[in-house]
């Protein structure tokens, strides 16, 4: 065995049985080489360190009461930091609360709003106009009533030109508040999703 092959056989001797012939083969190169000699002494020394430092390890001692004395010694000494944390907790408690309150009045605000669209809107069709004849009944002239307040239901002359496309979105339309509620109900639970992520 030469000087390379004891080094590193020195590195992995330590987990070998002591009748292994490697490790006979290392004791017998050690005892004839000075240099390898002082290493392995080396590697004695800094192994018997470690054994050492092992043995010194207090045992019995677990680190989850240790955790706990600690955290105690933090709430006694710094009670407000208690005080904090238990009133975040009751301040997101009433917020969830009132967001939940929030919802279902949105959501039942949804419901009236639904059961009015489709119960009483519904039927209520506008009657078909009169066919534009462009003939405007006349006064009456035996009566002796004037042509003044007596109106005229003027039928629309299809002049090809058409309103505008616009939606009825005005707070007596009932889609209004259907739209609202929605609205209301989306961003109440966007901030609840949000509150219970922060919570956890
Ligand atoms: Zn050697």
């Amino acid at each position: 065995m030469n000087c390379q092959e004891a080094r590193e056989l020195m590195e992995s001797v330590w987990d070998l049985p002591d009748e292994d012939p490697r490790r006979q083969r290392l004791n017998a190169h050690v005892n004839t080489c000075s240099a390898c000699a002082a290493e392995y002494e080396l590697w004695l020394q800094s192994l018997n360190m470690v054994h050492v430092l092992e043995e010194e390890d207090i045992p019995g001692i677990d680190s989850e009461r240790i955790n706990r004395n600690v955290m105690d010694r933090i709430y006694r000494d710094f009670p407000w930091l208690v005080e904090e944390t238990s009133k975040s907790r009751a301040v997101s408690r009433v917020f969830r609360k009132r967001l939940t309150l929030w919802i279902a009045g949105f959501l039942a605000l949804f419901v009236c709003s639904f059961i009015y669209f489709a119960v009483i809107e519904s039927p209520a069709k506008p009657a078909p106009e009169a066919v534009a004849t462009g003939i405007i009944p006349t006064g009456i002239a035996d009566t002796g009533q004037s042509l003044t307040g007596k109106d005229y239901n003027i039928p629309k002359t299809n002049s090809g030109i058409i309103d505008p496309f616009v939606v009825g979105m005005s707070p007596t339309e009932p889609q209004y508040w259907m739209l609202l509620s929605l609205l209301s109900v989306g961003l109440a639970m966007y901030f609840l999703m949000r509150l219970n992520r922060v919570r956890r």
